[in-house]
């Protein structure tokens, strides 16, 4: 089903065929096979012996502002996969892909890219063999097949999830969930323990070798040149860029920080922003590990401890499987279903600009501790954890009203594990509500109760939680009554947002509050 040169015109999509039918090594055993530096791992290629095309392009890095320690794996990652496979890589370092493809002799298979724009690339160059995409749990053909199904009204996370867990027997004991729960969600929204310390050791981090000296000195150089420029503190590497680094990470989150994962996934600590999280995404996104591999190892894991009296709490287990099989997944596949308009949806009308303290990640210039720590987190190593991404950094803008395609490319740019196709979804859908609820069925909008809850940011801000008017009252706060009463319209609809708009009813200086919040707009908190 490998969509063939001259396929390309109205045949199928790469994305409609099987990988497991796709790439028998017989078929074509030496067509190099041009890895993208986001398929770095064994698995987009056939076998052992298969030639390589590596290209890195300059012009993919000038186009954006992008975290520079993001600049630095990318690049990192593709000169250490070069290397490894010596002689076995034609390795091109040019100005554009096009340059590099032009001077490759012979025949080149590539395995459909991540976005509509490297699609639209691959398939318009009649010299390349489009393959069907890898490095998920789910081909596109078994998403599309179980959205076709019949009576499917909404495509939620929670039923493709299950539906994936059975496809592929994941913490199953025959037809049903082991523990007899398919979600222990509500076992995982712990907030952080009194103390500041969830009792697990550090993350291993890697070394860096001369190839991180390298990429760091020409990164140097093009930024003096002005060729490119980037956002974030430069700093020691701290996510993998060789299967080898990647499989270290993964082995050390089993046996360290898998048994803490599932009760503090939520919660948010000043003075620790690993909490028990796999810091697995980088290297997922960079596809140095194929993630139904990286599920298989966790469930043996978890087993061959159980086996050995050592009982890891279910929902650690499921919550980190959810998150790998089910949401990563489940927003990849979003990507493509909802089309290319899905990036520009706008359903809450959000017109603001990214402002430039947010843009430049100037935590100095906050007040607001959460806000301010975040953004400091980010500005030191391009990483924090899904919380902070939902509910301190998302919720601010929606709360703001900043256009959500802004923000998307803004989260982007800013993460060491930013890509188009996982921003998008969770960018424009799940934090933005700007699908209109395609994704998540209420907008991820709170005041600082939630924050409060779930951290420890409060105590030492300068504004209150509880207040919503007044020279201490919390832009979140605040910021979500006049969220409420500038959406009140587009939200009517929603019965889950029902209560919420009652609420909004009964306040007496909602008038003062938006007021407030209007003059306060997006400057610095
Ligand atoms: C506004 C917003 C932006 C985000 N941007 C990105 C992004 O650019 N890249 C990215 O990989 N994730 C993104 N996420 C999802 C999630 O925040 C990160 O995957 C996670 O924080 C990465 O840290 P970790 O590897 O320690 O994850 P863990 O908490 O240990 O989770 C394990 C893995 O599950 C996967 N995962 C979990 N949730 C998601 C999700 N919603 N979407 C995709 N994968 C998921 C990741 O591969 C992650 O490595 C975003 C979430 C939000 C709300």
């Amino acid at each position: 089903m490998a969509a063939g040169a001259g396929e390309h015109g109205g045949g199928p999509g790469p994305h409609d065929a099987d990988p497991a039918l796709a790439d028998f090594p017989h078929r074509a055993p030496r067509t190099r096979r041009w890895c993208f530096a986001d398929q770095l791992g064994p698995h987009f290629l056939d076998g052992p012996d298969q030639p390589v095309l590596l290209i890195e392009s300059r012009a993919v890095l000038a186009r954006r502002r992008f975290h520079r320690q993001k600049a630095h794996l990318v690049l990192s990652a593709l000169r250490h996969r070069a290397a490894e496979l010596g002689d076995r890589a034609e390795f091109h370092q040019v100005g554009t892909y096009a340059e590099a493809l032009d001077r490759v002799a012979g025949p080149v298979s590539v395995c459909a890219p991540t976005s509509w724009r490297s699609r639209d690339f691959v398939l318009a160059r009649r010299d390349l063999q489009v393959l069907a995409a890898r490095g998920f749990v789910t081909t596109q053909a078994e998403f599309a097949g179980w959205a076709e199904g019949r009576g499917r009204r909404r495509l939620l996370m929670e039923d493709f999830y299950r539906d994936s867990r059975r496809r592929h027997d994941v913490l199953m004991n025959g037809a049903e969930p082991v523990g007899g729960r398919w979600n222990l969600d509500a076992e995982n929204r712990e907030p952080p323990p009194a103390d500041g310390r969830i009792g697990v050791p550090e993350p291993w981090w890697p070394e860096e070798d001369e190839i991180d000296a390298e990429v760091r000195a020409d990164l140097d150089r093009w930024e003096a040149d002005g060729d490119v420029s980037f956002v974030g503190d430069d700093g020691p590497r701290l996510f993998p860029v060789t299967r080898a680094e990647a499989l270290h990470r993964l082995e050390d989150f089993l046996q360290h920080r898998l048994g803490a994962f599932g009760p503090h996934e939520d919660a948010m600590l000043t003075g620790d922003r690993w909490l028990a999280h796999s810091l697995l995404s980088p290297a997922l996104n960079l596809g140095l590990l194929d993630p139904l591999a990286v599920v298989v190892a966790t469930e043996r894991s978890a087993r061959d401890r159980a086996a050995a009296g050592d009982l890891l709490p279910l929902n650690s287990v499921e919550g980190f499987v959810r998150q790998v099989m089910g949401w990563r997944d489940y927003v990849w596949h979003m990507y493509w279903h909802l089309g290319r308009d899905f990036r520009h949806a706008n359903a809450l009308g959000a017109r603001e600009p990214v402002p430039g303290w947010l843009a430049g990640l100037d935590d100095g210039a906050v007040d607001a501790a959460c806000l301010s720590d975040v953004l400091g987190d980010l500005r030191r190593d391009g990483w924090v954890h899904h919380i902070p991404r939902l509910m301190v950094l998302g919720n601010y803008a929606l709360q703001r009203g900043i256009d959500p395609s802004a923000m998307t490319d803004w989260f982007h740019e800013s993460f060491v594990d930013g890509y188009e196709w996982v921003m998008v979804a969770n960018v424009v859908g799940m934090s933005q509500h700007a699908d209109g609820g395609a994704l998540a069925t209420k907008p991820y909008a709170a005041g600082g109760a939630y924050i409060d809850r779930m951290s420890d940011y409060c105590g030492g801000c300068r504004y209150d939680p509880r207040k919503r008017l007044g020279e201490d009252a919390c832009p979140y706060t605040a910021g979500y009554w006049a969220f409420l009463d500038r959406t009140r319209e587009q939200l009517a609809g929603n019965h889950r947002m029902r209560r919420p708009l009652q609420g909004l009813d009964r306040l007496r200086d909602l008038p003062a509050v938006v007021e407030q919040e209007r003059l306060r707009g997006t400057g610095a908190p």
